[in-house]
C-alpha cells in the first residue's frame, strides 16, 4: 500500500474510530499489554458488542496479570461465561500464572506484564501468531503484522487475490506480506488496528460500503466492479500453468536473483520466472535479456522440470540454466541481487525458487 493511501487510511481511523473500553481516546498512545491480550482473546470468534460488557466486567475483577494469576480456574470460568471456547480462558490463566512465575524467579525489573518479543509471546499458552502480533503493535508499538479475517478480506479485494491464505503456505506468505508492508511503518500500530476497523464496518463481508471507503482508489476489485468476487467463497478449481525459471550463473558463481516484476513472490527475491508455453524452442527467451546481456551468454541449457503449487496454479516448470561469460557488474539495480550457490539456499525464501536449484544442484554433468 503506498504511502498516500496509508495516509488516506489514518485520517479515516481517527474520524471514524469506534468508542470501545480497549481502545484509549487517545489513539497514538502505547497501550496496556495485559488489556490488549484480554480483548484481543475475547474478540477471537464473538462479536465487539458481546465483548464489550465482558472485557469491561473482566477488567473490574482481573485489572492485571498479577490479580489473575491468583484467581481460581472456576472464578476466571465464571467472568467467561457466555464467551465460549472455555479453552480461551483455560490458556489466559495458565499464561497469567506461568508470567508472574517468571517474573517472581528473574533477576529482571518487576515487570508485570507480558513479554515484548513475538518468540516469547507465542510460547505462552493460547497465544498464536496473530494475538502476538497485535500485542506487540498495539502495546509495544513495534512494526508486527497481523492478520485477521478482515485484514484478508481488504487484502484479497484490495489487490484482487482469488485465492485464501489458508490454502497453502505460499498463499499464507503473499498475504502475510501484505501485512508486513503495511506494518512497516511507526505507525504500525495504527494501520493494523484502522483495517481491522475498516474490514469491520466498512469493507464488510457482503456489500461493502466503497464510496466511504479510504482505500477505494487503490482497490482494484472495486475499480474493476468485481467485489463480490472476492475474497474467494468456495475452493477453486486449479488452474494449470506452465512456466520457465532462469538460473542464471556468472563466470564467478553467482546466481542471479530477482525481486519485483514476477508473476509469482512479488514480495521477495526468487529466481526469474515467466508464463511460457510447453516445449517452447530451446535458446535464449526474450524475457532474460531483461536482466542480462545475450552476448555475455556462453550456454543455455534446459536442465530438467519441476512441479510446483502456489495457490490455485499448478505449475510444471522448466529449468533453464543460463552460463555467462562474465563476473558480476560492480553496479547492480537495486531489484537485482547475485548470489553465490552455497549462500542461496539460506537466500531464497521459496521452496518454488529452491526446487529450480536442486535441479542444478543434483546435476552430474555440472562444470
Ligand atoms: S474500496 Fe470497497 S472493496 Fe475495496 S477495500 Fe474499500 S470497501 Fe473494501
Amino acid at each position: 500500500m503506498d504511502v498516500t493511501t496509508l495516509k488516506k487510511l489514518r485520517d479515516w481511523f481517527r474520524k471514524n474510530a469506534a468508542e470501545l473500553p480497549w481502545r484509549p481516546a487517545d489513539l497514538d498512545a502505547p497501550r496496556d499489554p495485559y488489556a490488549v491480550w484480554i480483548s484481543e482473546t475475547m474478540l477471537q470468534q464473538t462479536q465487539v458488542a458481546t465483548v464489550r460488557e465482558y472485557f469491561i466486567r473482566w477488567m473490574k475483577r482481573f485489572p492485571d496479570v498479577e490479580t489473575l494469576a491468583k484467581a481460581s480456574e472456576e472464578e476466571v470460568f465464571k467472568y467467561w461465561q457466555g464467551l465460549g471456547y472455555y479453552s480461551r480462558a483455560r490458556n489466559i490463566l495458565k499464561t497469567a500464572k506461568a508470567v508472574t512465575l517468571e517474573e517472581r524467579s528473574s533477576d529482571r525489573v518487576h515487570k508485570k506484564t507480558l513479554p515484548d518479543s513475538r518468540k516469547e509471546l507465542e510460547a505462552l499458552p493460547g497465544i498464536g501468531a496473530y494475538t502476538a502480533g497485535a500485542i506487540l503493535s498495539f502495546a509495544y508499538h513495534q512494526r508486527e503484522a497481523i492478520l485477521d479475517g478482515n485484514l484478508v478480506r481488504i487484502f484479497s479485494r484490495l489487490y484482487a487475490l482469488d485465492f485464501l491464505p489458508t490454502e497453502s503456505r505460499d498463499a499464507a506468505e503473499i498475504y502475510w506480506d501484505y501485512a508486513r508492508e503495511v506494518a512497516d511503518s511507526p505507525k504500525a500500530y495504527m494501520h493494523n488496528e484502522a483495517l481491522m476497523e475498516l474490514g469491520r464496518t466498512v469493507c464488510k463481508v457482503k456489500n461493502p460500503d466503497c464510496t466511504n471507503c479510504p482505500l477505494r482508489n487503490a482497490c482494484r476489485a472495486a475499480l474493476e466492479n468485481r467485489t463480490d468476487e472476492f475474497p474467494p467463497s468456495k475452493k477453486h478449481m486449479q488452474k494449470d500453468w506452465h512456466g520457465t525459471v532462469l538460473i542464471v550463473e556468472s563466470a564467478d558463481h553467482k546466481i542471479l536473483a530477482v525481486h519485483g516484476g514476477q508473476k509469482f513472490f512479488k514480495n521477495q527475491f526468487t529466481l526469474p520466472h515467466f508464463e511460457s508455453p510447453r516445449n517452447a524452442t530451446a535458446g535464449l527467451p526474450a524475457q532474460a535479456e531483461r536482466y542480462i546481456d545475450a552476448d555475455k551468454v556462453l550456454s543455455v541449457e534446459n536442465i530438467g522440470k519441476f512441479r510446483h503449487s502456489i495457490t490455485v496454479h499448478k505449475m510444471e516448470c522448466d529449468v533453464l540454466y543460463i552460463l555467462l561469460s562474465t563476473k558480476v557488474p560492480k553496479r547492480t539495480a537495486p531489484d537485482i541481487r547475485w548470489v553465490t550457490l552455497e549462500k542461496a539456499k539460506e537466500f531464497f525464501a521459496n521452496s518454488f525458487s529452491l526446487k529450480a536449484l536442486e535441479r542444478l544442484l543434483h546435476r552430474t554433468d555440472k562444470p
